[in-house]
């Protein structure tokens, strides 16, 4: 479903090279949840931003769905991100509209009707249990909260791989705990694959089927949860 191959990236910054990935292949199979652990600078954020192209590798391939991403045109490209879910770190909710219309903006995007877009924004609420705050704006959430609402948001167009960037980092444990818990109810009930980041521990451990683990732009190792922390 996601299969990143041989991916290198190269930052040079007025001559300043830095070399952010070095040759990292990973796949994340079709329905299952793959987390990739490293310290701050190993080149997590790299990788994640390479599935989706926000990042264009310097050298590599990346398929998505069975597409090769990176010769596709911009055309292509902006149909096959549709497929492409994503969540960060700080929500990136617009401040100036409602949970709801934050909800609704991809829909509208896709020129999807008022009638409908009204239909699936309630149904996305109920789906991550705030129907109660459609009309609350984001000043007005808690830190879990927004991230539900972004999670709706990105669930608007029923992508079929979605990627977490630090999700639940800006958020205490009881709260990280139920949003984990909803990404493995998106990832069993939805039928939605997922790449998540994180340089928390306990994530991966929670959720994720197979884990990666980085260190200066290397993935030094990978497998399951029990072979990755059976290791002195
Ligand atoms: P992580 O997400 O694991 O903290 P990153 O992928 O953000 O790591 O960074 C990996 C390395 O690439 C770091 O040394 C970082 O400074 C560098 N880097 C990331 N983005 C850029 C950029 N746009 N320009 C230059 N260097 C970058
Ligand atoms: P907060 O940031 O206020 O602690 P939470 O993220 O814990 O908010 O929960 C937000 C809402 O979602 C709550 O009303 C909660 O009852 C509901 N909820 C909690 N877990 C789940 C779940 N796995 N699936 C759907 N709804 C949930």
């Amino acid at each position: 479903m996601v299969e990143l191959k041989k991916i290198t990236k190269t930052f040079n910054q007025k001559g300043n090279v830095t070399h952010a990935l070095c040759d990292v292949t990973l796949s994340v199979p079709k329905g299952k949840i793959v987390g990739v652990i490293g310290e701050s600078g190993a080149g997590k954020s790299t990788l994640i931003r390479c599935v989706n192209l926000l990042e264009r590798p310097t050298s590599g391939e990346v398929y998505v769905n069975g597409e090769n991403l990176m010769r596709l045109s911009q055309k292509q490209l902006a149909l096959a991100r549709k497929n492409i879910g994503m969540i960060f770190q700080h929500f990136n909710l617009l401040s100036s509209r409602t949970a709801g219309e934050n909800i609704s903006l991809p829909l509208e995007l896709n020129h999807i009707d008022k009638k409908d877009r009204e239909k699936r924004v309630d149904e996305l609420l109920d789906w991550v249990g705030l129907k109660d705050k459609k009309n609350e704006y984001p000043a007005n959430l808690s830190g879990g909260q927004k991230q539900r609402i972004a999670i709706a948001r990105t669930l608007a167009n029923n992508p079929k791989v979605l990627l977490s960037d630090e999700a639940t980092s800006a958020l205490d444990p009881a709260t990280t705990q139920s949003i984990l818990s909803l990404l493995k109810n998106i990832n069993k009930e939805l039928n939605i694959t997922i790449l998540l980041i994180t340089h928390e521990m306990d994530v991966v451990k929670n959720i994720c089927d197979n884990i990666a683990v980085m260190n200066s732009g290397k993935l030094i190792e990978k497998g399951n949860v029990a072979e990755i922390f059976s290791h002195p």
